[in-house]
């Protein structure tokens, strides 16, 4: 099986072994994956990549029901099964793995997925075109995961902190959610954006997430009464800080994949129209370059075979 690993930067095809199926994975033919900066920063010796569409092409003994099927798998893969899964909590369980981080991720001709995180593309989801699936299980899934958990509602006024693909739909999700949307990468940015908007004094949603540092700007600027929700984000958060301020700090490793029929319904519904957030080209040598240019313009890369 023929898989990309980086090496200074730039990508090597390789021969990797397939390895056997557990009773409840199948394995995934890959179509289209996104991949992000971040994946290739995080992916060490694995083969990155952490979302992807593609079909499956082999069923462990509990999955034959799974043959064939088309499918959206995103990058956490969890148990599923104890206390903290749960209890809700599958980006913190104890055997948790992320696709492109712990195993090898997208940049292959398959992986191998757990039946339980991925979702057939059928009951409506048929029509999401490839490029956008991709995208709809990576940095869609996450921007919706840090929405959905900051109870974002209709009339709210939403701080989105980042650079990246994530902060731009996000931008766009919540605009079409009825929210009252400012967009910043600095500090000084997220100052007078608050300061335009005459929000000083309103409790707000900070979402941080595709930019460096953003957490220590979501506290400094937080309004009092604000929800800040962080996914991942780089940069020290001073405890104090924190105490002297009247908000609720909410970290997600990453959005929970149960989020992903949900988010996937909103695309093939055509609520939310994501192919400007994409830039779509064949999986090859110069991929992480492609990677960095799509993140800077705030975009993302979507690679096909
Ligand atoms: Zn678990």
């Amino acid at each position: 099986m023929q898989a990309w690993s980086l090496e200074h930067n730039q990508f090597i095809q390789r021969d990797n072994e397939e390895v056997a199926l557990l009773p409840a994975q199948v394995r995934v033919s890959v179509e289209h994956l996104c991949l992000a900066p971040s994946d290739l920063e995080q992916a060490g010796a694995c083969v990155p990549g952490a979302a992807l569409v593609g079909r499956v092409v082999e069923t462990g003994a509990a999955a034959s029901a799974w043959q064939d099927v088309r499918v959206l798998v995103p990058p956490l893969q969890s148990c599923g099964e104890c206390e903290t899964c749960r209890c809700g909590f599958v980006g913190v369980c104890p055997s948790r793995v992320i696709l492109g981080t712990d195993i090898d991720g997208a940049c292959a001709e398959t992986i191998v997925a757990h039946t339980r995180w991925v979702t057939p593309l059928s009951n409506g989801l048929e029509g999401i075109s490839g490029i956008e699936a991709a995208f709809v299980a990576g940095p869609l899934l996450t921007a919706y995961g840090l929405f959905a958990r900051a109870g974002t509602g209709a009339g709210d006024v939403v701080l989105v902190l980042g650079q990246g693909p994530v902060a731009a739909v996000l931008c766009h999700l919540a605009e079409i959610r009825g929210a009252k949307v400012l967009r910043a990468q600095s500090q000084d940015q997220a100052i007078s954006a608050i300061a335009e908007h005459n929000s000083q004094k309103l409790p707000m949603r900070v979402l941080v997430c595709d930019g460096p540092q953003n957490c220590e700007v979501a506290v400094a600027v937080a309004t009092s009464g604000s929800i800040v929700v962080s996914q991942l984000s780089q940069g020290a958060l001073s405890v104090s800080a924190l105490l002297q301020s009247e908000l609720t700090f909410v970290a997600i490793p990453f959005a929970h994949p149960d989020l992903l029929p949900e988010t996937a319904a909103m695309v093939a519904k055509g609520d939310l129209a994501v192919s400007e957030f994409i830039v779509a080209e064949k999986l090859g040598v110069g991929s992480p370059e492609a990677a960095q240019n799509a993140f800077a313009s705030g975009k993302c890369l979507i690679a096909h075979h």
